[in-house]
């Protein structure tokens, strides 16, 4: 597959470490040929971010906390004014206070469900404004989504509500954006140990719930999501957009847990 990528650009928004989702997915893009371009949040993390990006050949990182639009618009200024256009962005960006990532859904503030709803959801519709200005040969749009937008999962709560919006976001953006080529999908990915994925209560313990029930009996690696990225981001997937693509071992598919499970 190597090359599919090649004379392509674009952002890659989200990696905090290596243990990231948007770092499996950079790594990927990068290794069919893509060149990249990377934000990141606060200072402490651009300190990470700098020698990753530079690993894949990358000195293109910037500054961008998605809850200041000035930071969202500065960051676009600077891509247009490097590159002029772009063929793909990633965004892999999600947020809920970790008091809230547990107990009861109901008991969500306003404070907290409105932050979590601009920063985990209609942050990519902002972002997917400004980038679709700069696709002016077309391109592909990619957000990450998990399987607690459509049913319950213990103390994923707000965020669960934020991915539903999210999801439902990529539909109406993929409607908007379809006419100029540009092509807008979700990956749904199951469980896998990051700093995002730790806020959530009792993530280890779900974690391995996956693992057993899973058809395939295994979460996905951060590798499993870039290698379906790639996918979405390339000419490969060209007739598919406003869709939900599960990287979850099959998980989503099952309804009770394996026999194994069920008799102990
Ligand atoms: P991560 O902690 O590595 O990445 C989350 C990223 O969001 C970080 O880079 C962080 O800087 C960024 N972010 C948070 N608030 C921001 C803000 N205000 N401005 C800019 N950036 C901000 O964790 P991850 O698991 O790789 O998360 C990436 C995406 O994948 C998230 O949308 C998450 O909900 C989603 N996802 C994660 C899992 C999982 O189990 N880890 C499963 C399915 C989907």
């Amino acid at each position: 597959m190597s090359g599919i990528m090649q004379g392509k650009r674009g952002l890659i928004m989200g990696v905090a470490n290596n243990h990231s989702i948007a770092w499996g997915i950079a790594q990927a893009l990068a290794g069919a040929g893509a060149e990249l371009a990377f934000t990141y949040q606060g200072e402490a993390l651009g300190k990470r971010v700098k020698p990753l990006a530079a690993e894949l050949g990358s000195d293109f990182i910037l500054p961008c906390d998605v809850e200041d639009l000035a930071s969202v618009d500065a960051a676009m200024a600077q891509l247009k004014e490097r590159w002029g256009k772009i063929d793909f962005i990633v965004h892999a960006i999600g947020f809920s206070d970790k008091n809230e990532l547990k107990g009861l859904y109901a008991d969500t503030t306003r404070d907290n469900f409105t932050r979590t709803m601009v920063i985990s959801c209609f942050s990519f519709t902002e972002i997917a404004k400004r980038a679709a200005d700069l696709m002016v040969d077309g391109g592909s749009m990619l957000t990450l989504t998990y399987g607690g937008s459509m049913r319950v999962i213990p103390n994923y709560n707000v965020m669960g509500v934020a991915k539903a919006a999210l999801e439902a976001s990529v539909r109406y953006l993929a409607g908007d954006y379809g006419p100029r080529g540009i092509r807008v999908n979700a990956i749904s990915a199951g469980p896998v140990r990051t700093l995002a994925g730790a806020g959530i209560s009792d993530a280890r313990a779900i974690l391995s719930w996956n693992q057993k029930n899973a058809p395939l009996r295994r979460t996905p690696t951060i590798e499993d999501i870039g290698g379906s990225a790639l996918y979405l981001l390339s000419g490969m997937s060209n007739g598919v957009t406003g869709e939900i693509h599960y990287v979850d071992g099959g998980y989503n598919i099952t309804s009770l847990p394996t026999l194994e499970v069920l008799r102990g």
